[in-house]
């Protein structure tokens, strides 16, 4: 094979390597804060009945603007936030990222910048390289929160068009407040004078997950606030690819400018209308999961462990000498986590209570392996 770097590829993309968790066949998958529970039967029910109707149609091309499922997701969201939201200021692709993706291409891109505040989502610095927009590594605090004054003074200092806020955090599993937000929001603004303002993006991929309120009721009159949602995590559907975001609806038609057309097949459609169908049940076990979340904290403190609050499905615990060694050690004991490049920390995602249980038992073994 031509080794990749003699092909004419942008130079920014020369020596890079591509985001990729590892995919490895262990008992116990705890990598990729995915909902552990399977579809549950009656679900697929209705999916078949609903992709049978999409297929018997397929001849045509699908709703360029997926009209039923915004207005049902608009639906979702308004009765889950306390937020009135319309079809018209909700959009829909396949998965978050492409959401993300088409809001870099409309806001971003050559001679613009994005700032994030890492550790946090890595695709957010991906997405941001891929469309050609400059990167911009603001700071964290020790306890992995936004400190206020220093990311205002980071969005003063280097006036990035595009702002990206993650809480809950991934992957740390922190959750900012509303006067962070409406802060770095007003910075946004006020540092990009005779512009219209940055555009402010708050990735909800965890929301549902969260002991806080969701920040979306803010986008209300911040016509560059945006808040980016998945069906990944929360609604057990990360294989069906399916994430919004929720704005202004001016936004809806600036990412519209740039969307594929046709880009959400008509089966992604279907089979997203009925997941929405069956929100209840799913919300069902995200209640279950938070509860074994909030036990990961509790006993991972009590076997010694540094561990961050978490307001997602996931948890940060530490402290090892050496996280990678620390990775490899429990992947030996049958248990596949996440190390994220995070100094001495790794990140567990809430399981079922068996593999939570398999998974505590693992951290036990090591410590015991690497204090010895
Ligand atoms: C998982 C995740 C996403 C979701 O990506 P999809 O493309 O919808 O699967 C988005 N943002 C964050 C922070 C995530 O962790």
């Amino acid at each position: 094979m031509t080794p990749i770097d003699d092909l004419p590829i942008r130079d920014e993309l020369r020596g890079k390597t591509p985001y990729g968790a590892p995919q490895l066949d262990v008992p116990v998958r705890l990598n990729t804060n995915e909902n552990p529970y399977p579809v549950p039967e009656d679900l697929v029910r209705r999916i078949t009945e609903r992709v049978s109707d999409a297929a018997r149609g397929m001849n045509r091309y699908p709703d360029r603007d997926a009209v039923v499922l915004r207005t049902q997701l608009a639906h979702y969201l308004s009765r889950t936030t306390g937020h009135q939201v319309g079809p018209t200021q909700v959009w829909a692709a396949n998965g978050s990222n492409e959401v993300l993706q088409q809001l870099l291409q409309a806001f971003g891109g050559p001679g613009r910048t994005a700032l994030g505040f890492d550790p946090s989502y890595s695709m957010h610095a991906l997405i941001s390289r891929g469309t050609g927009t400059g990167w911009i590594s603001g700071p964290r605090t020790e306890e992995f929160n936004i400190d206020r004054a220093a990311a205002v003074a980071a969005i003063a200092e280097h006036r990035p068009d595009v702002v990206f806020i993650c809480s809950p955090n991934n992957p740390t599993g922190t959750a900012v407040d509303e006067e962070t937000v409406l802060a770095l929001y007003e910075a946004a603004q006020a540092a990009a004078p005779g512009r219209h303002g940055a555009l402010v993006v708050v990735d909800e991929a965890y929301a549902e997950f969260s002991h806080r309120p969701s920040l979306l009721p803010l986008i209300e009159g911040r016509p560059t606030l945006v808040v980016t949602r998945t069906m990944s995590k929360a609604f057990g559907a990360a294989g069906l690819r399916l994430g919004y975001l929720a704005a202004d609806a001016a936004v809806v038609d600036a990412v519209q400018l740039v969307r594929l057309p046709y880009h959400l097949s008509a089966i992604t459609q279907a089979t997203a209308h009925a997941a929405l169908e069956f929100a209840d049940t799913l919300l069902g076990y995200v209640a279950e999961l938070k509860a074994e979340r909030d036990r990961l904290v509790t006993e991972l403190t009590d076997i010694g462990c540094e561990v961050t609050e978490s307001d997602a499905n996931f948890v940060q615990f530490g402290r090892f000498d050496d996280a990678q060694d620390a990775w490899r050690r429990l992947l030996e004991h049958g248990v596949l986590v996440r190390d994220n490049g995070v100094p001495g920390r790794l990140r567990v995602t809430t399981g079922t209570r068996a593999e939570n249980d398999a998974f505590l038992d693992a951290v036990r073994a090591v410590r015991k392996e690497i204090s010895q």
